[in-house]
């Protein structure tokens, strides 16, 4: 594999496969006491330990090796954050297999389009999942046999799907006596694909070494912090680019991992954290908003929460105070992607920042941060050259390290890499501290007069008016500047505001012309398969939107 030229003095130390069924398995020897908690589609909470997790995860793997699943075979998964889904992560990767996560809000066409395209063998689901599997197994070709991850008495007394199996009889059926196999670190391990917004989803292939370098990197104090005192909830699902990564990094820690299962609404999520003593979660802004708005709406406050991660998508900074100063929680603002499974920066401070007023350190904390080592970025204009850090120059910003993407699963989508780095698609600048700042996806940004207009910065300044719970901003075709940004907002309920008040409140806290042309006010935005904002469908559904001419 390596295309490096060697030493005629090669270093002397035990040459020893990064494999992910080593974290399970130091789990269960050093941690083997420490608890799982998960909240079932069954409804009851579960609990065991990780010896009891790396027993079942090897039960699985007996299981799936009498399935006759080989080594680079696929099996899929479709599942919550459970116990059951955390077994499959190391039971398929682990014997050698590559697991393959499907997003359960995908259109039906795309999870079909998805497993053929996999050619997964197995789809391992669970019961919330039946109708949606039975909908569209007859068009996933090489699915050999589905699992479903339920007790015996849950299972349907039919079902139109073929060789249909109790995973719970699986495990009760095979041994825990398994070896966890030896093998070459830069085999594939687990698939995701993106989301696909635009064109067929594609495929970022990671293997069990990119898997292990990640997994270290994002525990560092300076990444996602995580220690054997935490107790940490992944709010962001397993289905989606490996939850961050958390099942791999917890289990590395020996921390108390809570899986919230299928219930992520405010008042579940919030019961879980105070009943498990939870410390550090993780999730995309737009289920912070549920929880706290269930806080806020109930008087309530968090006994144990002290962190959270919070990326995905541009994290407003109206959250993020609301979490720091009214309940004490600190925030890691991250920026990453599936093609960078998925760490790429964290915003935190160093010493020197320490010494900056409260404003000066909140400004630090709202931009996307700093690389995780291992991870090397810059930004360049159109042509390809590099452009300065100064904070204020923006430019396409790419990426590269051991854990990003080198091509897509089956050389798809041309050739990836620029001059050996991984164009991400988002506009950033980066300033003399080296702290990048997202302006924008290349899509999204507003082309106006031959200027370019953030998006995220407009986002922001809305959320951070009382009455508004969410904003987007688009371009709509202006006949005189190409485009013009619409603010889309939703309202707080029971609260009011126009759109002259929010256009006023623009006022001093950006460059006049960057201030929307118009607001228009909608009940919901349209929320996507990864939990973010639609921006294409809400351009779609403003595309003939006439914006004043004044
Ligand atoms: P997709 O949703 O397209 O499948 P990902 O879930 O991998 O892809 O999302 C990656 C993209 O999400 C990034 O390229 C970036 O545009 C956006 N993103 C992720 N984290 C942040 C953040 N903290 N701030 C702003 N944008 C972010």
């Amino acid at each position: 594999m390596s295309e490096y030229p060697r030493s005629p003095l090669m270093g002397q130390m035990m040459s020893q496969p990064l494999l992910i069924s080593s974290i399970i398995k130091h789990a269960d020897r050093y941690f083997g006491k420490n608890e799982i908690v998960s909240r079932r589609v069954e409804g009851d909470i579960h609990r065991y330990t990780y010896s009891d997790c790396h027993s079942r995860s090897k039960k699985l793997a007996n299981a799936l090796r009498g399935l006759g699943v080989q080594m680079g075979d696929r099996v899929a998964t479709m599942a919550w954050n459970g116990y059951r889904h955390l077994e499959a992560y190391y039971a398929v990767s682990g014997s050698g297999a590559v697991l393959h996560t499907l997003n359960p809000r995908l259109f039906p066409e795309q999870i079909a389009y998805i497993t053929n395209h996999a050619e997964d063998q197995y789809l391992i689901f669970e019961l919330t999942f039946l109708p949606l599997i039975e909908a569209v197994a007859q068009h996933c070709k090489t699915i050999k046999g589905y699992i479903l991850m339920c007790d015996r008495d849950r299972m349907p007394a039919q079902s139109a799907l073929p060789n249909l199996m109790c995973y719970e009889d699986l495990i009760d059926s095979n041994s825990d006596d398994y070896e966890w196999p030896l093998f070459d670190e830069n085999s594939a391990s687990s698939l995701c694909y993106t989301s696909g917004t635009t064109g067929n989803p594609k495929g970022a292939l990671y293997s069990h070494r990119s898997t292990l370098l990640h997994s270290y990197a994002s525990t560092m104090p300076d990444a996602l912090n995580v220690s054997g005192r935490d107790a940490v909830l992944p709010v962001v699902p397993m289905f989606h680019v490996n939850a961050w990564g958390l099942p791999y990094s917890v289990p590395l820690t020996g921390a108390k991992m809570v899986f919230p299962g299928p219930s992520l609404n405010g008042k579940s999520l919030y019961d879980l954290f105070e009943a498990e003593q939870v410390t550090f979660s993780a999730g995309v802004p737009t289920v912070w908003l549920g929880l706290l708005n269930y806080v806020a709406q109930n008087n309530l406050t968090f006994s144990s929460f002290k962190r959270t991660v919070i990326g995905g998508s541009a994290c407003p900074p109206a959250m993020m105070k609301t979490l720091r100063h009214k309940y004490g929680i600190e925030v890691v603002h991250a920026w990453g992607m599936t093609e960078m499974s998925p760490l790429g920066t964290c915003a935190t401070l160093q010493s020197r920042h320490l010494a900056l007023p409260e404003e000066g350190q909140q400004a630090m904390l709202e931009k996307q941060g700093h690389v995780i080592f291992g991870v090397d970025m810059k930004i360049v204009d159109d042509a390809g050259k590099e452009l300065p850090w100064d904070g204020k120059t923006y430019g396409n910003l790419l990426v590269k390290g051991p854990w990003v993407i080198q091509d897509y699963y089956k050389g798809e989508g041309g050739d990836v890499l620029e001059d050996g780095w991984f164009p991400t698609g988002d506009v950033a600048t980066i300033d003399g501290d080296g702290y990048m700042q997202i302006t924008d996806r290349s899509k999204d940004v507003i082309k106006s007069g031959g200027e370019w207009i953030g998006t995220i910065d407009l986002e922001n300044i809305a959320m951070a008016h009382p009455a508004v719970l969410q904003a987007a901003c688009i371009g709509v075709l202006h006949p005189k500047w190409d485009e013009r940004p619409l603010l889309v907002v939703v309202k707080r309920p029971g609260m009011d505001v126009t759109r002259e008040e929010l256009l006023a409140f623009y006022e001093g806290k950006i460059a006049k012309w960057w201030t929307p042309d118009d607001v228009a006010f909608i009940d919901a935005l349209p929320i996507g398969a990864t939990g973010k904002v639609l921006k294409n469908r809400i351009r779609e559904s403003f595309r003939d939107h006439v914006l004043p001419t004044a």
